[in-house]
This record gives structure tokens, C-alpha cells and sequence, in this order.
């Protein structure tokens, strides 16, 4: 239970069972030395067009590179600083890394852009379109077009004049947006027609079931023409097997990234990963 787990520590408990649920928590002081101690890296998963068999890029998954336990997966860290001015540190120190990340694999000749996740609370900063330009200004070398913000389809909702003002301000930079978990929230059309979001994310849940469940599959359909008549660029998330990808392909989704490509790796790992997949015809088999 929470109180043998130590001090600090976190604990759901699932209200039906009286049972603590497996997720534990970690405790805020811990996040602190923690990025303190640099021990927060991120991995990189691919996303490739299936059409041409392009990696188009990656997307930045942040893991806590704890040096006992070993790698701990966001979800259970990131809820605890959510709304927490050090989740904004975090959060910067993200975007830090990826831009020297673009920066690294553009000296070794690899052109890849860097999708970044950031939370609702990180995009309602006053300042956040101004220390973006900072972030970047840092990377001169850096083509901010190589930089796509990530957020979650529901963060846009709480203040949605400022959310749009702060992306149209990105997007001035040269800043991409995509919309995250697209699907699981609750905005209307009207929203989605004004955020200057450039690229939907379908949710891995759809995908996921889209073979065997028609409701889920007709909401990945919906999802698809959606994006078209609004222009904006849609990628399936989660899709875990080429019969999944070979399907989407058939339905206009050119975009994929999931399991069936690629796991998130560490970024040593992809400047090979990205050789060995270009010579791969994969979706054609
Ligand atoms: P997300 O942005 O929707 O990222 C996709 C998640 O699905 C990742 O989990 C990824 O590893 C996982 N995934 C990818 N392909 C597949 C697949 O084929 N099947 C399945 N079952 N899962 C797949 P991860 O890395 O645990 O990240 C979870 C969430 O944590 C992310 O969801 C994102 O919302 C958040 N996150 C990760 N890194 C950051 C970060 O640096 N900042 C912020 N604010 N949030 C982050
Ligand atoms: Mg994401
Ligand atoms: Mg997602
Ligand atoms: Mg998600």
C-alpha cells in the first residue's frame, strides 16, 4: 500500500475494488532532483508516409531514466507535476533537447523533424510563444519548420481566444501544431476549424479495434475526411500491425506510427533504424 511504498509516494486506489490499482505515482521532490540530476531523456518513435515509404520524422516520448528502477514511463510522473511550475521546466527542457537533438542528426545528414508533446498548462503561458522564439533563436540552425507541437485535443478547450492566439503566434515562428488523442475529446467542429492545428493524430484506441468494431472503424473514416475537408494532415497513431496500415492506406490515411513500424527508441538508435527502413518495402509485401 501507499504507506509501505515509502514517503511521498502516490497511490490510487480503484474506488469499485477498494483495491490500489498497480499505477504508483512518484512523489514531486523526487521530479525535482530527478531534473536536477538529468536523468529525464527522451526516446523517439518514427512516423512514415505508407504511400512513399518516407520517414516524414519522430515524436519525442519523454522516460525517466531512474538509476535503480530503470526506465519509467511518463504517465506516471507527469500527472503528479501536471499544472506545477516544474512541469513547465520540464516541459522547456524537452523542447531544449529535441531542437539540439534536430540540430545533431542535421550535422550527421539526417533531416528529421521532432514532434514534441506539451501540455495544456505549458501552451496557456503568457510567455509561451516568446520563449519559443527564444528556444529557437538558440538553434539559428535549426529550421523551425522541423519542430511540430504536440497537444492534446481537449487542452484546447479551457481558454480557446488564447490558445489561438499563442499557436497563431507559433505558427508565425514557423511552428507546427497537431492535435493529439484526436477523437477520445469533446470539441466541437467549430474549435477544430479554428485552432491552427496542421495535423490531426487519429487515437490509438480507434485504430486499435478499427478491424473487428465498425463503430470504431467509421470514426476512423469520419476522422480521415474530416482532415481532408478541413486541409489539414491526419496520421494513425497505434497502429500495431501492416494489416492495420494496409487497411488505413486503403481508407486515405497515408501517415502511421505505432508498434507495427517502430517502438520509441533511444535517439542513438535511429540514424540506423531510419537507413535499414529505406531500403525496406514494407507496405507493399
Ligand atoms: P501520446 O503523445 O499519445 O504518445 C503515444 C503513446 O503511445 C506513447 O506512450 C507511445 O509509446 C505509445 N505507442 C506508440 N505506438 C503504439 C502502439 O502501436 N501501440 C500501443 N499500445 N502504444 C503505442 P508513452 O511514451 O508511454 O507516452 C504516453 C503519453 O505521455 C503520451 O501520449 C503523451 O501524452 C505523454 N508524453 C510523453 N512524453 C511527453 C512530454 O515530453 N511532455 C508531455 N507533456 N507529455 C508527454
Ligand atoms: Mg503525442
Ligand atoms: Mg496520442
Ligand atoms: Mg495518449
Amino acid at each position: 500500500n501507499a504507506k509501505q511504498a515509502g514517503k511521498n509516494r502516490y497511490c490510487l486506489f480503484d474506488t469499485q475494488q477498494h483495491n490500489a490499482v498497480k499505477v504508483q505515482l512518484e512523489s514531486i521532490e523526487d521530479i525535482v532532483l530527478a531534473l536536477e540530476k538529468r536523468e529525464f531523456v527522451l526516446f523517439y518513435q518514427p512516423k512514415v508516409n505508407m504511400q512513399t515509404g518516407e520517414v516524414i520524422g519522430v515524436e519525442a516520448l519523454i522516460r525517466w531514466q531512474h538509476p535503480v528502477r530503470g526506465l519509467i514511463p511518463p504517465l506516471d510522473f507527469l500527472p503528479v507535476i501536471e499544472g506545477k511550475a516544474i512541469s513547465l521546466e520540464l516541459g522547456e527542457r524537452v523542447i531544449e533537447n529535441a531542437l539540439t537533438q534536430i540540430s545533431q542528426w542535421q550535422s550527421a545528414g539526417l533531416n528529421l523533424p521532432i514532434s514534441v508533446n506539451i501540455s495544456a498548462y505549458q501552451l496557456q503561458q503568457d510567455n509561451f510563444a516568446t520563449r519559443l522564439a527564444a528556444l529557437l533563436s538558440a538553434h539559428p540552425e535549426v529550421n523551425p519548420y522541423c519542430l511540430e507541437l504536440e497537444i492534446l485535443e481537449t487542452s484546447a478547450l479551457n481558454d480557446i481566444n488564447k490558445v489561438f492566439a499563442t499557436m497563431s503566434a507559433c505558427n508565425m515562428l514557423g511552428v507546427r501544431f497537431a492535435l493529439d488523442d484526436f477523437g477520445t475529446g469533446y470539441s466541437s467542429l467549430t474549435y477544430l476549424r479554428r485552432l491552427p492545428a496542421q495535423l490531426i493524430k487519429i487515437d490509438q484506441s480507434f485504430v486499435r479495434d478499427m478491424l473487428e468494431d465498425a463503430e470504431d472503424c467509421a470514426i476512423v473514416e469520419g476522422i480521415i475526411g474530416l482532415a481532408k475537408s478541413f486541409r489539414r494532415d491526419v496520421i494513425a497513431e497505434g497502429v500495431e500491425t501492416m494489416h492495420h496500415g494496409r487497411e488505413l492506406l486503403q481508407m486515405g490515411c497515408e501517415l502511421a506510427q505505432g508498434y507495427g513500424i517502430a517502438r520509441p527508441m533511444p535517439a542513438g538508435d535511429i540514424h540506423e533504424w531510419v537507413s535499414n527502413w529505406k531500403a525496406d518495402d514494407y507496405w507493399q509485401a
